[in-house]
């Protein structure tokens, strides 16, 4: 029997951090058992609000499936593609948004938070306003029964539901309803103990390297309150202790103690952490080597993932274009 389909895909926006990997792509690492999955770098969106300055697109792309493939993603269990590749994307996109009302891509609230926290920016164009029909085209492409999301990412996935329920009725029954598989939630923090968050600069890169993890690490913030080496601290406040509760299952008791009665110091407790993170990103730096010394890996994958995508992709447009009598 055939496994359920999934599709997931990140915009090639800059290289992925240690939100990123645990929030989602470790998530996908853990679904290719299970599932038959297309993993895309989503070029296309990326245009969506950078549209102007396209000059590093052809590197974040590149970066990220070097993340993608040094996470744990299988080529040979998984597609991974370049969105642009499979020009079928474009035109699902196109014959959807013919039938999408322009009520619910203005009411899509992912779609006024961006306004906001881009506001003053060029972006009040066709493309931003329609990027939940195209990511509606991405999962239906593929006739994707689930998409692994952050609740953040559910009106998205409301969204193609519509759609592919507006597309039955009006035509024919060609798409199955999308269903979203939320990622498990893993509370980390940034380095400063806010949101973990480019704009902030407080992130972890994945490709960190071993001296970097200690660095940033060596600066993160902790209790505020614990000043001197002798007073007693308060681990539940501390971003160095968020970190440990995600890296250091063991001895993390005697971190919390230690931390309470100042039986361990900050530089000691940070030492731990970074050799904890070393530690987990050990295999990660192993796949990105591997694949460092052989780059045209990532141009192979990205072929066979386009033309296997492609059939499946076809196959659906054929029945779309049936459907629809054009
Ligand atoms: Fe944070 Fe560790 Fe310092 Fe406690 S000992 S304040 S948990 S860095």
């Amino acid at each position: 029997m055939s496994k359920p389909r999934i599709f997931s895909g990140m915009r090639p926006t800059g290289r992925l951090h240690l939100g990123n990997l645990l929030g989602a792509l470790d998530n996908w690492v853990k679904l290719q058992d299970d599932y038959d999955c297309v993993f895309a770098v989503v070029d296309w969106h990326a245009l969506t609000t950078g549209y102007e300055d396209t000059s590093e697109i052809r590197k974040n792309i590149r970066d990220l499936v070097i993340d993608y493939l040094s996470a744990g993603i299988d080529p040979s269990r998984s597609l991974v593609i370049k969105q642009s590749d499979v020009k079928q994307h474009a035109e699902l996109s196109l014959l959807l948004s013919m039938i999408t009302p322009l009520s619910w891509l203005e009411r899509c609230p992912t779609y006024k938070e961006q306004l906001r926290e881009l506001e003053g920016r060029e972006i009040m164009t066709h493309g931003f306003l329609g990027y939940p029909v195209l990511m509606a085209a991405d999962i239906l492409v593929y006739k994707a029964q689930f998409v692994p999301v952050g609740e953040d990412q559910l009106p998205h996935i409301e969204l193609a539901r519509e759609i592919a329920r507006r597309f039955n009725f009006l035509y024919e029954p060609v798409f199955p309803e999308p269903k979203e598989r939320l990622n498990e939630v893993v509370l980390l923090p940034g380095t400063d103990g806010r949101k973990m968050s480019k704009s902030y600069r407080n992130i972890i890169e994945m490709s960190a390297s071993p001296d970097e993890v200690e660095s940033i690490v060596a600066n993160m913030v902790t209790d505020p309150k614990r000043i001197r080496r002798r007073d007693p601290g308060d681990p539940d406040v501390c971003s160095v202790y968020a970190f440990h509760k995600v890296f250091s299952k063991l001895g993390l008791d005697d971190i919390h103690e230690g931390c309470k009665s100042a039986g361990i110091g900050c530089v000691e407790c940070k030492r731990k952490l970074a050799r904890a993170l070393n530690g987990y990103l050990e295999p990660i730096r192993d796949r990105r080597a591997a694949i460092e010394r052989d780059p045209g890996i990532i141009h192979d994958v990205l072929e066979e993932g386009a033309r296997k995508a492609r059939v499946i992709a076809e196959a659906t447009l054929e029945d779309v274009r049936q459907a629809m009598r054009i």
